[in-house]
């Protein structure tokens, strides 16, 4: 029998916030949650950036890269809602013959805005209804780092994770 081991995938992406001129049309999306009121961040697809961040984290188990081309070609389809990434990152993990498990996701989230505290637990549920983890296995903390980056100043949004998971040796 084959002895299993514990792994763990970091992951990671950033966005800015749209200009003005950028604005129309866009809606801010996080963990596949769209929050209308708040202001969108820019990029081809939804920006999502946490499932971004995600997908990266995924990938870093599989070796096998959504984000780039297998997205843009979704992309320029008119294939935008990242969850449909995402989908692509799991669809590689269930087929990886080392036979995946997922146990923890951890989320970092670098931004001055928006306040993150009141978006948590809905971003959280949303997470535990597209990854095989339940929410208490997912965490989301967010700085604003004292202003140090661009980010933490209010330009955009940088998400860091870290995914804890199981597999065959
Ligand atoms: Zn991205």
């Amino acid at each position: 029998m084959s002895e299993r081991i514990f792994i763990s995938s970091i992951g990671q992406d950033s966005h800015r916030f749209c200009s003005s001129d950028c604005k129309e049309g866009r809606v801010l999306t996080l963990g596949g949650l769209p929050f209308p009121d708040l202001p969108p961040l820019e990029g081809n697809s939804d920006a999502d950036v946490i499932l971004h961040a995600i997908c990266n984290a995924i990938s870093g188990l599989t070796g096998k890269q959504v984000l780039g081309k297998r997205a843009d070609a979704l992309c320029e389809q008119g294939i935008t809602d990242s969850r449909a990434y995402l989908d692509l990152a799991l669809q590689d993990l269930a087929e990886d013959e080392r036979d995946f498990s997922l146990h923890h996701l951890s989320i970092s989230v670098e931004a001055a805005r928006p306040k993150f505290a009141p978006l948590k637990e809905k971003i959280i549920s949303s997470l535990a209804g597209l990854l095989p983890l339940k929410e208490k296995a997912i965490t989301l903390d967010a700085t604003s780092g004292e202003g140090l980056t661009a980010c933490g100043r209010g330009e955009g949004i940088s998400v860091l994770c870290i995914l804890s998971a199981s597999c065959l040796a």
